[in-house]
């Protein structure tokens, strides 16, 4: 099923994201963890691509596997900077022989080495191409607080336009910690007429050195009641994780009352954390407009 039609049954939405494993050891581990995670049903589930495109192999038996065997609707990533269009081309090819009908056009991190292959320069041109061969609904990245590279908000609103109008269907949020931000770059971006659906990507934070590692990357904004929590809870790893789950699920919450009705969760490989937040939605995911 294409997400562009699960998103807009005009109710509440939650799915979840999975990350492959970068070697062939860690492949079943993996994969019975994005089974479990299946196992809940959610309204679609994503699949990670690692930077370089070395282990696309993995994401793609890994989004068959969910898609195939426990139907749940399935949006393989794909990114381009590192590879060439022969490359990608194979990629999608294969997706598109194994039944995966939503594809998550990116760009991705260009390496500190520099660029492998050249022949993308922007997530733009992959998801142009993707749409010329008109058989993918395409989703894309979007980031409320401006992506690293970018010199300003509005400019990264430019070009966050110039993918939608190169095809994307739906967008996805990097993640945020303040809903507030989310508001806000709602608004920039309807003002700037991207009216396509925006699903809201919440990473629920269940250890300290993962908040280590996402501030350095991405220099995501932390709220005082946020920092609060890590501080009286992160020495003690199953109070950070019970309170990293309630804040996840009360940012969705205030999220789904306010209009947002696409929830999509860093999972992270963990059943269980999406099972929770999962729990403690089922009530409000029924609720229509
Ligand atoms: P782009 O949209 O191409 O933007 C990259 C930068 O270039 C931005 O600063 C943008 O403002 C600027 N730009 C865009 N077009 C132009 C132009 N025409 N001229 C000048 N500047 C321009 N990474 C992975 O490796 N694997 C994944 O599976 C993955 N999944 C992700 C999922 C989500 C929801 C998000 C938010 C990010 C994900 N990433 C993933 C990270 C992503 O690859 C990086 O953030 C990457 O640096 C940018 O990718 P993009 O597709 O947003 O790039």
């Amino acid at each position: 099923m294409k997400i562009r039609d699960i998103l807009g049954q005009g109710r509440p939405t939650l799915s979840f994201e999975v990350f492959p494993p970068k070697t062939e050891d860690k492949y079943e581990t993996v994969e019975a963890a994005a089974r479990e995670i299946a196992m809940l049903s959610p309204s679609f589930m994503s699949v990670t691509y690692g930077a370089g495109g070395g282990t696309s192999r993995y994401t793609v038996d890994i989004a068959a596997a969910l898609n195939n065997e426990y139907h749940v609707p399935t949006l393989a990533h794909v990114t381009c900077v590192s590879s060439t269009r022969e490359k990608v081309r194979g990629v999608l090819r294969e997706l598109r022989e194994r039944g995966i009908e939503n594809v998550l056009a990116l760009r991705g991190d260009i390496p500190k080495e520099g660029r492998l292959a050249h022949d993308y320069l922007y997530a733009s041109e992959l998801i142009r191409e993707i749409k010329q061969s008109g058989d993918f609904c395409i989703g894309a990245a979007c980031y409320p607080e401006g992506h690293v590279e970018s010199a300003n908000k509005t400019e990264d609103i430019t070009y966050l336009k110039e993918k939608v109008e190169a095809g994307c269907d739906f967008v996805t949020t990097q993640m945020f910690f303040d809903n507030n931000i989310l508001y806000n770059y709602l608004y920039r971006i309807r003002e700037r007429g991207i009216t396509v659906p925006v699903v809201a990507g919440i990473m629920p934070v269940t250890n300290v050195s993962q908040i280590r590692r996402i501030c350095q990357m991405s220099g995501t904004y932390l709220p005082s009641r946020f920092k609060a929590i890590v501080d009286r809870f992160g020495d003690r790893p199953a109070a950070m994780k019970q309170a990293g789950i309630a804040y996840a699920t009360e940012q969705i919450i205030d999220l789904i009352a306010n209009g947002v009705n696409g929830i999509h969760v860093y999972s992270m490989n963990k059943p269980d954390v999406a099972a929770r937040i999962q729990a403690s939605l089922s009530e409000i995911l029924e609720c229509g407009e």
